[in-house]
Parts: structure tokens; sequence; C-alpha cells
């Protein structure tokens, strides 16, 4: 099977699908897809460009469009922004390759890395993923809360997803019809990569500069996209209460018996006032506080039993039949 893959590889007969999810990023996508076609052509006489346009506002449909027609582009237009993973999980559904490579249109993977991603899974890996080497084209807040996810996923999930690993991929045709299986609307797909196994290697990257634009994820996106994840993955923040509420009954209990017994000994008198203040703002902020986090699960099943489609296809292009 091994020398199965390295044979396709060396024939250039590998049908590769290259995924790649596009929102706003009119003044890239032509020279993206040039440098991506011409690539894919050193690797491969078979391959499909899946693009999703994600619901953009400016001209990029149109640009892509404009291609000439013997980029093999296939175009999956929605009829307003779903975000990226539903974007992702559309391209999976509708690739035909025997790998499929995940990428971003706006030159932050670089393409260059493509024949290592190939290489390793002519080793026998199913799925390979791109590892940033550097976080310095971010804000330091934004890397410190990254890590503070990756950390608190760790501690609470049972799933172990690479820190800085993103969507940058290649998944074999295993991994992509068993993502094709999942009816899940949330969609964190780097938790589901995790959760499928497969044998799965790690390539590193530098993350480029973006080419042009600027990156769509702000602070609330990428803080739900968190939520989505732990959610989804971890029941402990739902049922950390019960153990906190024992513990918080067990500290009630002994106090009081302490204040019976005071009061029994030395009799009634009135102070006390601060304890009590600071007792009922206490309760207070951790009952709001679990309430939400019931909130933030139940949101999510309600989603779940909405049974909504997870996007709208506006139109397609290029696709045959
Ligand atoms: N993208 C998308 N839908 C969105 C936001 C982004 O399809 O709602 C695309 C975007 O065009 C790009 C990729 O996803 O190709 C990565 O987006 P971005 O550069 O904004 O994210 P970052 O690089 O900051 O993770
Ligand atoms: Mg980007």
């Amino acid at each position: 099977m091994l020398s199965n893959r390295m044979q396709l590889i060396n024939k250039k007969e590998i049908f590769i699908s290259c995924i790649v999810p596009i929102y706003n990023e009119a003044e890239l996508v032509q020279l993206f897809f040039n440098q991506l076609q011409a690539a894919l052509y050193q690797l491969t006489q078979h391959f499909e460009i899946i693009v999703i346009d994600d619901g953009s506002l400016d001209a990029t449909v149109q640009n892509i469009l404009a291609l000439p027609a013997e980029f093999k582009i296939k175009l999956i237009s929605f009829s307003r922004n779903f975000g990226k993973e539903i974007a992702l999980s559309a391209g999976l559904l509708h690739c035909r390759g025997d790998v499929a490579i995940l990428m971003d249109g706006d030159f932050q993977h670089p393409i260059e890395l493509l024949p290592s991603f190939l290489a390793k899974w002519s080793e026998g890996y199913d799925m390979v993923y791109g590892v940033r080497q550097n976080r310095d084209t971010e804000p330091q807040v934004k890397r410190h809360l990254s890590r503070l996810f990756y950390w608190i996923m760790a501690k609470i999930t049972s799933i172990h997803i690479p820190n800085n690993a993103g969507d940058f991929r290649l998944l074999d045709r295993k991994v992509i019809d068993s993502l094709n299986t999942f009816k899940e609307r949330t969609l964190f797909m780097k938790g589901l990569y995790a959760w499928i196994g497969f044998k799965k290697i790690a390539v590193a990257f530098t993350v480029q500069k973006r080419a042009s634009g600027k990156s769509s994820w702000g602070f609330f996106k990428l803080t739900e996209l968190a939520l989505t994840g732990i959610t989804s993955f971890s029941d402990v923040p739902l049922r950390v209460w019960g153990f906190i509420g024992f513990i918080i009954s067990l500290i009630s209990l002994v106090y009081a018996i302490y204040i019976v017994a005071v009061t029994l000994l030395y009799g009634a008198d009135l102070p006390g006032f601060p304890t009590l203040a600071a007792a009922i703002m206490f309760f207070g902020g951790i009952q709001l506080l679990s309430i939400g986090i019931l909130g933030e699960y139940i949101a999510r099943i309600f989603t779940e039993v909405k049974q909504r489609p997870p996007y709208i296809i506006a139109f397609k292009s290029g696709f045959e039949e």
C-alpha cells in the first residue's frame, strides 16, 4: 500500500483536491490561483481546485470566474458568510481526490510546502498538518490567549490538539470520508481532526505575512471558536459545578455549625454584615457563572436540534454533470 502511494506520486497520477475557502480576497485570488495551479502541475496531472466563496462581498467571485478555463477551478459560492470551518466541510464533501489539501487563499500557507506534504503521505501518513513556527505576525495578546486555549483544551478534554496546528493540512481519502460522516452543525475542525485518529505527522512552516487585506478573525469570532471547541469536546465545564457546589455546601455546613455554637454559647448580637454581603455576592457570582455555562451548552444543543442545513449554496461552477 505504501509503495502504491509512492507510485501514484512518481507517475504523477495522484488526484489532488485543493480546498481553498475564500472570503473577500478580491485582490489576491487571481495571483494566488495562478501560483497554486502552477505548483500543482509540477506535482500531478490530475487535480482540482475547489474554491469555496464564503459569501464574499467584494469582487472575489467575479475575479475567480474571470480566470481562463484551463484553471481547474470548481467554485462553490455560499449565499452568505457561513465561516471558514463550514466552508472547509463543504469542500470536503465535494472533493473527489485521493488526497485533499486544505489551505488559506491569502498566501499565509506556503504553496511550496505541498511537495513535502505529499512526501509524508507517500510514507504512509493519512494526515499531514502544518505547524506554524512563528506567531510573530500576531499580536502578543492573541498569542497568549491562544496558548491559554490549548492549555484548557488539554486539561479538560481527552483529545490531544497539537499546539499551533491550523487548517493547513493534507487528508487522505479515508480521513475525508470519515469527516464527511459527521452530522454536527457546530464544527470544530481542529478538534475533529484529533478525534478521528489515523496516522498523523506535523510539518513545520513559517507563516507569511498576509499578502494583502486583513485577517477576518476578530477577537469575538476567535472567542466564539474557542468556546465551540471546548463545549463540543468536553462536558467538564458543565459538570464541575456539581463538585464546586458540594465543596461549598461542606464549607457552609461547617460555618453554620460554628455560628450556631457561637450563638448558643455567647448569645446573639448583630455584627456580621460584611460576611453576609461577601457571601451573597460570592454565591450570586458563582450561580450566574454556572447558569451562563449551562446556557452555552443549551445554545449549542438548540443549534443542533434545529437541524438546519449547515450552509446554503447560491451557485456552483466548474463541476461536471
Ligand atoms: N475565510 C473564510 N470565511 C471567513 C473568514 C475567512 O472563508 O469567514 C478564509 C479567508 O479568505 C482565508 C482563510 O479563510 O482564505 C483564512 O482567513 P484569515 O486570513 O482571515 O484568517 P487567519 O489567517 O487570520 O487565521
Ligand atoms: Mg490568513
